[in-house]
């Protein structure tokens, strides 16, 4: 296929001013959490816009363990200082019996593997107060490795908070998924600062939290065209995202980037060597059951018939733009090619990082990536994801474009690579 063809995808796409509009359309439906209103508006958005480029589009049905609450209070105990703590539950958190759990805080600061080590015998019945760190950065220690970490060592129960100072709770998943866990909930800076020992006095709390597990559905949004060979590529982005803001740069840039490279590509795909599928998955919050269950469903063969996983996670927020290849070494020179064809800046960064649903794919042995913005740049405002502050404020027009610009002419090298050359980059 030539590239007059991808330069005039290229060129349409600059124009496409829908990128910018489906953007704040996304973000309208506020912070699209699974299972709420927003969320099925923001699917039926994604769905029309897909429905319109090919009669493929359609949803697929998939279940995860769903979890609502009616509950969430946190009260210091010790002192004169009763007012309510910012109590933001994690999804799907185990709940506190109903007259809650009474203990005292212990707080490991960051909570890294040495902090919990150094702390071990004074963690059990106690609850962990860690703190929420930048979560694109190679030294990240994610909030589920925290939270086991707390629950092995027998905590009352775990507490997360913002560092950053009056931006609010932190949001996130528990991961416990419908099993065993503990109590777990985020927290804001200022409410940290109360749950910090004085001295050697430790802050004492009551914890009443009160949820409920159900068993949830929801749907992949689907588009599906044939090239000419039966195999293909596969460009994904998670719609749904956490209940206290827009969700604007995790993740409505990712799918806004997603529909609008779908427009320039999908006209052409009938021509190309490999067809394309794209994936808006749900549930990507709750421990990425959306697509973990959307690949379990297939036969072996389904999936080997999966070229490539292109998919994008926080795209905006940042001018800065990394995939992550996630253990597939010839990956990083195949990207590293699209990005110098498209004039687009990229970095790379190697080990495979389970913190979107480019994850499951690369666990099938599927050469997978995440486009992502602002790796290793603490300071940029992607720091404000998963709080109230995640707004479309955040996100500059031409951050979306630059990652259009450069997802197009990756797709398209995918879309168009000879035989041996896509085989290759499924080598470990
Ligand atoms: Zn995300």
């Amino acid at each position: 296929m030539s590239n007059d063809k991808l330069g005039s995808a290229l060129a349409a796409l600059a124009d496409d001013a829908q990128l910018w509009s489906d953007f704040l359309v996304l973000c309208d439906c506020g912070g699209r959490q699974a299972g709420s209103p927003g969320e099925q508006r923001a699917r039926e958005f994604a769905l029309s816009r897909l429905a319109a480029m090919d009669k493929s589009a359609r949803l697929e049905p998939v279940s995860y363990a769903g979890w609502r609450y009616s509950e969430a209070v946190m009260t210091r105990l010790d002192s004169a200082d009763d007012q309510p703590l910012a109590c933001n539950p994690l999804l799907g958190a185990q709940s506190t019996p109903s007259a809650g759990v009474t203990a005292e805080v212990i707080d490991l600061g960051r909570g890294t593997l040495e902090q919990f080590e150094k702390n071990a015998r004074d963690i059990a019945g106690r609850f962990v107060l860690v703190r929420h760190e930048y979560p694109f950065a190679t030294d990240h220690v994610h909030r589920r490795r925290k939270y086991n970490w707390a629950m092995e060592r027998g905590a009352a129960g775990y507490i997360i908070a913002n560092p950053v100072p009056v931006a609010g709770p932190v949001a996130g998943s528990s991961g416990r998924d419908g099993k065993a866990g503990i109590p777990a909930v985020g927290t804001d800076y200022e409410s940290a600062a109360r749950l910090a020992a004085h001295g050697s006095e430790r802050a004492r709390v009551c914890l009443r939290l009160r949820g409920e597990d159900y068993p949830a559905e929801t749907s992949v949004v689907l588009l599906e065209i044939a090239g000419l060979t039966p195999a293909s590529v596969v460009l994904s982005a998670h719609l749904d995202g956490h209940s206290l803001a827009e969700s604007a740069m995790d993740n409505a840039t990712g799918v806004a980037v997603v529909l609008a490279v779908a427009r320039a590509i999908a006209p052409l795909v009938a021509q190309c060597r490999y067809g394309l599928k794209v994936c808006l998955f749900s549930a990507e919050e709750w421990a990425l059951a959306g697509s973990r269950q959307y690949l379990e469903r297939m036969s072996a063969s389904e999936r080997d018939a999966l070229m490539l996983n292109i998919n994008l996670d926080t795209v905006g927020g940042d001018t800065e733009l990394t995939a992550l290849t996630s253990e597939f070494p010839r990956l990083d020179s195949f990207v590293q090619q699209a990005a110098g064809q498209s004039g687009v800046a990229l970095n790379t960064h190697q080990p495979l990082m389970q913190n979107s649903d480019h994850y499951n794919f690369a666990c099938h042995g599927i050469p997978a990536l995440r486009l992502v913005a602002g790796f290793n740049r603490p300071q940029c405002n992607i720091r404000h994801i998963l709080t109230g502050a995640d707004t479309r404020d955040k996100v500059a027009p031409m951050e979306l474009a630059n990652a259009a610009r450069f997802t197009a002419t990756l797709l398209w090298q995918a879309l168009n690579a000879d035989k041996a050359e896509i085989a290759e980059l499924r080598k470990k």
